[in-house]
């Protein structure tokens, strides 16, 4: 037997692990489990049953795989009495005697029977053998090393380390630990408990190596329950509420009314009537725009025409049109006396308010769905030329400045006085940016989308 006396001082994994909780990583004591560990007799009726049995409607949950996952879960929230009695009752354990005893043997300190158990466990990769016991090994080392029995810890190294050791490096970086001073290994730690506290710890590592079937993953029925309610979240189809809102106890689904229907602004008298229906447009229509002083409207259907329209009357004021090309968003200049439209072939055109066409900005000057906006001088145009990339055209002088953006621009809104532009992106950021003078990002913010 390779373990050390109890009242040997703590190794330096103790030190690394100091001030963690400890324990065993599935949260099981194991001196709690040690008192239920199955017997042979639990394993054989486990044997019994087979491991085929499913429960469900559906055929695919194995009735052991469940009823190990609840135990676990019974002893990660400190049920351990009950975690016994259902291994006893159902006669599954939760691991095999072999997996108990390997386990318990970690926690015992002894290494070289953890080893030989650790083989017959029965693991098929050889590979997770080789590093399980070199980790194992590894605090055998470092336990000699801090109760100064030096020559315990060379031979270690050289006869058991060494051997299963392909990196070089690592054997002389623990070598190198019997030339330091061993004080330094004491650091911070003292005593059985803290002794106990780096065996769980090194507990914890071996169950990442290990594979799921042979040691639970820790909290797992948990972790499935949470992957149900995400996958309900992601199905609702009018998902409007907050996680605190969900249940584990019915399935999950938001009503239509969740969605926010009723008229938050109202007119001052408190009144909502219907003033004209602005009707002429083939096509939906995707794009508005107020006119400076708020008398007319600019209204662009879906790669099709912009409409002006006086708002007292309800009349079409005038139909812009590009032949052979569709519209996809308009604005007004800051003056009112002409508007910019975006079109199909990433251009942007400039009338005047009889449809005249004043000038047309070629090249890559907007895309398929992209605002539109003018600067607070008005000597600036704002749109969207690439997906994740802003143009700021000077009209006079024909400049160009670009906002670069990481994610995919959704849309932007310019604030009333013109001088910041917030972007929104489609990593649900909300990127506000300076655009008075020389563009610099002001804030970014993050959006918490509910649908
Ligand atoms: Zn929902």
């Amino acid at each position: 037997m390779g373990g050390v006396e109890d009242d040997e001082p703590p190794s330096k994994r103790v030190k690394v692990s100091s001030g963690q909780s400890g324990g065993v990583s599935n949260g099981i004591s194991l001196g709690e489990q040690g008192s239920c560990s199955v017997s042979d007799p639990m394993a054989r009726l486990l044997a019994s049953q087979g491991d085929d049995e499913v429960v469900g409607s559906k055929g695919v949950v194995k009735k052991v795989e469940l009823v190990r996952i609840i135990a676990e879960a019974l002893y990660s929230l400190g049920y351990s009495k009950t975690g016994a009695h259902l291994q006893e009752e159902s006669g599954i354990p939760l691991h095999s005697t072999g997996v108990d005893l390997f386990m318990q043997q970690i926690l015992d300190g002894k290494w070289d029977e953890s080893v030989t158990t650790l083989r017959e466990i029965g693991l098929m990769d050889e590979s997770i053998t080789k590093q399980a016991s070199f980790e194992i090994l590894e605090q055998k080392f470092f336990e000699f090393l801090v109760g100064e029995k030096f020559m315990d810890a060379l031979k270690t190294l050289r006869t058991e380390i060494a051997p299963l050791c392909t990196n070089d490096d690592k054997v002389r970086e623990l070598s190198s630990f019997i030339v330091s001073s061993s004080h330094n290994l004491l650091d911070g730690a003292s005593g059985h408990q803290s002794r106990l506290k780096s065996r769980r710890k090194l507990l914890e590592e071996l169950q990442k190596l290990l594979p799921p079937t042979v040691l639970i993953p820790e909290k797992r029925l948990v972790h499935l329950v949470e992957q149900a309610l995400d996958l309900q979240r992601d199905a609702c189809r009018f998902h409007n509420s907050s996680v605190v809102e969900m249940s584990l106890l019915t399935d999950h689904q938001c009503g239509r009314e969740k969605i926010p229907c009723q008229t938050l602004q109202v007119k001052m008298d408190g009144q909502v009537s219907l003033k004209h229906k602005l009707s002429g447009h083939q096509k939906p229509v995707s794009y508005i725009s107020w006119s400076p002083d708020d008398n007319q409207l600019l209204t662009c259907g879906v790669e099709e025409a912009v409409r002006r329209w006086d708002i007292s009357s309800g009349e079409c004021l005038h139909v812009y049109e590009k032949s052979g090309l569709g519209l996809i968003s308009c604005g007004w200049s800051l003056d009112g006396l002409s508007i910019f439209s975006g079109v199909t072939d990433k251009s942007v055109i400039v009338w005047d308010l009889e449809g005249k066409e004043v000038e047309c900005l070629k090249g890559q000057k907007t895309i398929r769905i992209a605002d539109l906006g003018i600067s607070s001088d008005g000597k600036e145009l704002i749109t969207v030329c690439k997906e994740n990339m802003i143009l700021l055209f000077g009209l006079e002088i024909e400049s160009e400045k670009f906002i670069r953006e990481d994610q995919t621009i959704i849309s932007f809104a310019l604030s009333d006085d013109r001088k910041y532009l917030l972007v929104s992106l489609s990593n649900e950021e909300l990127h506000l940016w300076n655009i008075d003078g020389c563009a610099r990002l002001y804030f970014g913010y993050l959006v918490f989308i509910l649908i």
